[in-house]
């Protein structure tokens, strides 16, 4: 059995942001050399998420405003997590709903998605670097 394992990191110039991360998953599939597996890819922060869904604009905002529905990040004083003097209760929460990871199987050599699937890295309390782990295993 073989594996590869990366890190890519990510540090937003907002505080949420949505980034199509396909192309860079691809990559590291095609470097593992693994023909059939699998691949994981996990936000590693509890205010960040990886998801699988449509690359369209319109889905990505109502995406947004959606979260923003359930956990508006303002006011601050909403959230007991808050009392700690951070400012992201809302970010955890978004994050929870979003899901922490994804597994993507690989089949001769390539991600097997569905139709219209694209990985997405979600970041609710950006503006600094935050990592994503990726780990292909197969052979
Ligand atoms: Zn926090």
């Amino acid at each position: 059995m073989k594996s590869q394992t990366e890190y890519l990191t990510f540090n937003t110039k907002s505080r949420r942001d949505y980034i199509n991360i396909t192309g860079k998953i691809e990559e590291i599939v095609r470097k593992s050399g693994i023909q059939e597996g699998i691949c994981l890819v996990n936000a590693m922060h509890i205010t960040s998420s990886v998801y699988i869904n449509d690359a369209e604009s319109g889905l990505i905002q109502d995406f947004d405003d959606f979260l923003e529905e359930l956990a508006p990040h303002e006011p601050i004083s909403k959230y007991r997590h808050n009392r700690t003097g951070e400012d992201n209760g809302d970010a955890h929460i978004k994050r929870t709903i979003m899901g922490r990871e994804v597994v993507v199987a690989v089949t001769k050599g390539r991600l097997d998605f569905g139709p219209w699937e694209q990985i997405y890295y979600a970041e609710f309390d950006g503006r600094r670097p935050k990592r994503v782990l990726v780990k292909v295993i197969g052979e």
